[in-house]
């Protein structure tokens, strides 16, 4: 992938992770909410795993902004797989991922088959 297309992608999940915690701040009149709290947990990079962090996750697992924080914590992965160079190609099988496919959903991690496989075995797109 060229660093033009790398680049635009980037600003596209930023600026998604920016209109998700805005929705979220929305919808809760501006008090801090669990998906916020959950940002800052799931910043690339932080490999903390303590006691009450663990807490924290298994909180927010039965939080109500459930989908948000599937789409919050799909951002973020793709995010640090940037950082690593490992972004753009699926994470199962290792194919390149087509740039017309990132360009619908940049934090998508998977090629359509493995995406149509994970999503047979689980039932949902997170
Ligand atoms: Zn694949």
């Amino acid at each position: 992938m060229n660093p033009e297309t790398l680049q635009a992608l980037r600003g596209q999940l930023l600026r998604m992770r920016e209109d998700l915690l805005e929705r979220v701040r929305a919808q809760r009149g501006g008090t801090k909410s669990r998906v916020e709290a959950a940002a800052e947990h799931f910043e690339p990079d932080s490999v903390d795993d303590s006691p009450a962090q663990r807490e924290t996750e298994r909180e927010t697992e039965f939080a109500l902004e459930e989908h948000e924080l599937a789409e919050l914590s799909a951002i973020d992965a793709a995010l640090a797989r940037m950082d690593r160079g490992e972004y753009g190609t699926c994470i199962d099988c290792g194919v390149e991922i087509p740039a017309a496919r990132l360009q619908a959903a940049p934090e998508t991690p998977r090629c359509v088959a493995c995406q149509e496989a994970y999503e047979r075995r689980h039932g949902t797109r997170a």
